[in-house]
């Protein structure tokens, strides 16, 4: 793919006097002039209020916003605009989902939730509370001895009480990719009315999604993990299970008709976006998933991969360093332990050599109990690495291990 660094603005930045090797893409991505420019633009040239309004601006920013909705349900596949619900961010997504199925009285007492051992805590902890509301149970599949999903567990956990099967595509802490695709199908043969959501946060952006092939029914995803900004998110859902489950949050464009006796809700995907949103910022996303498809999200992710290669062989050919999960069938990140090294020694030493990554339990708490670490330290990718920030990264690290051991 072409060399898209110069699209970066923050990519040119300097840290303690040396060029910024960037691997902290998991946990949130640098943004394209083109985004910078939509946001800009929007609050210079369109900013009104949606919906509504009668005059020019309101209708110029409904139609960007609107068509920002559109261009997000083609990305990823969807049926219809209205499968689009926008939302904070993709725990904001799976919090509305875990909220409205206890409202449609969908789990109860002895109901069965599964999840995963590497799941990020935004795909756990709503389901516990979910849990908690309902006095429903939550079941966890297992790791293989490879740290990847394991399908025989999974199998055996679907059953006659299996309400709900929260999925993560790409572990954010392992880097391993998951088979969602068969898991969701596997559910669905277990219990046709089974809800199935798959957490999108570390695959959209870094492989083709499609979620009507994916055969899900909820696909939740961050908007700043795909060179968008902060606080907006999407939620993806079945427009058959949207219009039959009920709102969450009251408020503004939300209703149909209101008055004190009684209120009936708005259509899809209005129903479930109260209050006025952030306009500007899912605009923004619109703008940053088109030019992702400009560059070409095949040769994004070939170039990711070859890239997740290098990084992966080199970490592993440096001594007492364990990478976490297989080499193959990988997202675009690494996660390492290091005999006798803290994370935070790793990291830290890596930052004062410019180096960029993130280390802890990545919101994966759980994850790191079962595989008795206090963390990892983690190099995740994006289309404007290249194979030099990938070999200074490598060298750093050589150097921080040299240092401290
Ligand atoms: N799920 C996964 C797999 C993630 O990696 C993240 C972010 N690290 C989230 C959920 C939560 O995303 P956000 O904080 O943007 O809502």
């Amino acid at each position: 793919m072409p060399d898209c660094r110069a699209d970066f603005p923050l990519l040119g930045t300097t840290v303690q006097g040396r060029p910024l090797v960037y691997l902290d893409n998991a946990a949130t991505t640098q943004k394209p002039r083109v985004v910078l420019d939509a946001l800009q633009h929007y609050y210079t040239a369109q900013n009104a209020n949606i919906h509504r309004g009668a005059h020019y601006l309101s209708r110029l920013a409904t139609d960007a916003y609107e068509q920002a909705r559109a261009g997000v349900a083609a990305f990823l596949g969807a049926a219809s605009p209205r499968e689009i619900v926008f939302t904070s961010g993709c725990t904001g997504s799976i919090n509305l989902v875990a909220m409205v199925l206890s409202l449609a009285g969908l789990v109860g007492q002895g109901d069965e939730i599964i999840v995963t051992t590497d799941a990020h805590h935004s795909n756990i902890v709503p389901w516990q509370m979910l849990c908690g509301r309902t006095g429903a149970e939550l079941r966890v599949v297992p790791l293989t001895a490879e740290l990847t999903f394991d399908m025989q567990a999974y199998l055996a956990l679907l059953g006659p009480r299996t309400r709900v099967v929260a999925l993560p595509y790409i572990s954010n802490a392992l880097g391993v990719v998951n088979p969602v695709q068969q898991a969701v199908a596997a559910a669905r043969r277990n219990n046709p009315r089974t809800v199935t959501l798959v957490d999108g946060a570390q695959s959209t952006g870094h492989l083709p999604v499609d979620v009507q092939a994916l055969g899900c029914d909820f696909y939740a995803f961050s908007a700043h993990k795909v060179y968008a900004p902060t606080g907006v998110g999407v939620l993806w859902g079945r427009e058959e299970l949207l219009a039959e489950l009920p709102p969450w949050q009251g408020g503004g464009e939300m209703i149909s008709e209101v008055t004190f006796a009684k209120t009936t809700y708005n259509t899809l995907p209005f129903k479930y976006e109260a209050g006025t949103p952030n306009i500007a910022g899912n605009i923004a996303l619109s703008v940053a998933l088109r030019y992702l498809q400009e560059q070409g999200l095949e040769q994004v992710c070939a170039h990711e991969n070859a890239l997740v290669q290098q990084l992966y062989a080199g970490l592993a050919a440096m001594d007492g360093v364990r990478v976490l999960g297989p080499q193959e069938n990988r997202g675009a990140l690494v996660s390492v332990v290091v005999d006798g090294v803290h994370p935070y020694d790793l990291g830290t030493l890596l930052d004062q050599m410019g180096v960029a990554v993130r280390t802890g339990h990545h919101c994966c708490q759980p994850l790191m109990q079962a595989l008795g670490i206090p963390g990892t330290t983690r190099y995740s990718l994006a289309m404007y690495n290249t194979a030099a920030d990938v070999e200074a990264a490598l060298a750093a690290t050589r150097r921080a291990l040299n240092m401290l051991r």
